[in-house]
């Protein structure tokens, strides 16, 4: 006979690049207050999930060897907040195909705990609703409602209070992604740092950037595009100076460096414009290897299967 074993749940995530990232001063529970405008992007992580008799995390593809398989990997996390709530043991094999750059500012880790939380919910039927699901999101992390709900969205707080943003047609990205990464709560040290020094320019309010976005016009977006930690950034890795100035060199309207770097994210005219300066950034020699993406595409979500575009 046939057992009663349920199929396995694929879900896939996006990345995403912060288009607008102002950091406001350091508030006493130890985080800053942040807006962020955020674009999820093709680049994307799937993660399967199935029954099995314990809980395990396994990694494939992009530095999987740099992520950790035990509890500190956030999809671990996810399996037992879900089967806390569900009243049952988490005995499940994770596994994670990564196509995210990891510690790259492009939300990886993020973008597997929401799906996760998707894929179990699907597997074990518990039939949670949005709210629910985005309550478990922020308990994971800052970055993990966004994941959730993708598109293009503006987050406030530690950036986990989200409303979606009018965005029209596709933007099209080229990403240099970098040699080794940068430790989040690093980048923000170092901006904290500069700024006792001295005066780093900081952002102002997004309302030009939302209505290019709801224009939908590159080239009215890319002189928005910026981001308050990329001085951090390039004060830990100098080199990244040079990645940025190639890539308008190469013909990408503008660059900035995604979220806390070090993968710097280069806004194109089109999709073919994003492949030429991808092809010329790779041959450049400024960055470990070179992807295109377009934008925005929808939160997690599960997947028949991973040839699924
Ligand atoms: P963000 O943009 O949200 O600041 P990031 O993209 O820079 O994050 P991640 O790839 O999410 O960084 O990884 C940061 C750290 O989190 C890694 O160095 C790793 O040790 C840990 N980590 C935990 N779970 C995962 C996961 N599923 N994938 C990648 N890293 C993970």
């Amino acid at each position: 006979m046939l057992s009663a074993v349920p199929r396995p749940v694929i879900v896939r995530a996006p990345s995403k690049v912060n288009l607008h990232l102002a950091v406001g001063d350091l508030r006493d529970d130890g985080y800053h207050e942040l807006t962020s405008v955020y674009q999820a992007l093709s680049l994307h992580d799937d993660v399967e999930v199935r029954d099995s008799d314990e809980l395990s995390v396994a990694v494939q593809g992009e530095s999987a060897r740099v992520v950790p398989t035990d509890r500190r990997n956030l999809v671990w996390q996810a399996a037992e907040l879900l089967a806390e709530r569900a009243g049952r043991d988490p005995r499940v094999a994770i596994s994670i195909a990564k196509g995210i750059p990891v510690a790259g500012g492009m939300a990886g880790g993020s973008a597997d705990a929401a799906a996760a939380l998707v894929a179990l919910d699907e597997l074990w039927q518990l039939g949670l609703d949005r709210a629910d699901l985005d309550e478990f999101a922020a308990r994971l992390g800052s970055d993990v409602p966004f994941s959730l709900r993708g598109g293009t969205a503006i987050g406030t707080g530690r950036g986990e209070k989200l409303l979606p943003v009018l965005s029209r047609n596709s933007f099209h990205w080229v990403l240099a992604l970098a040699k080794g990464g940068l430790r989040t709560p690093d980048v923000f040290r170092e901006l904290d740092r500069l700024r006792s020094e001295g005066e780093p320019p900081r952002l102002g309010a997004a309302d030009e950037l939302m209505h290019a976005l709801a224009v939908g016009d590159p080239h009215q977006l890319a002189p928005l595009l910026g981001n308050d930690l990329q001085p951090a950034a390039l004060s830990l890795k100098p080199e990244l100076r040079r990645t940025l100035r190639a890539g308008t060199a190469a013909g990408a309207l503008a660059g900035i460096v995604s979220g806390s770097g070090p993968t710097c994210a280069f806004l194109c005219a089109d999709a073919d414009a994003a492949v030429a300066v991808g092809a010329e950034l790779a041959g450049a020699g400024v960055c470990r290897t070179v992807r295109t993406a377009h934008g925005p595409v929808p939160g997690a979500r599960v997947i028949d299967d991973k040839t699924e575009r």
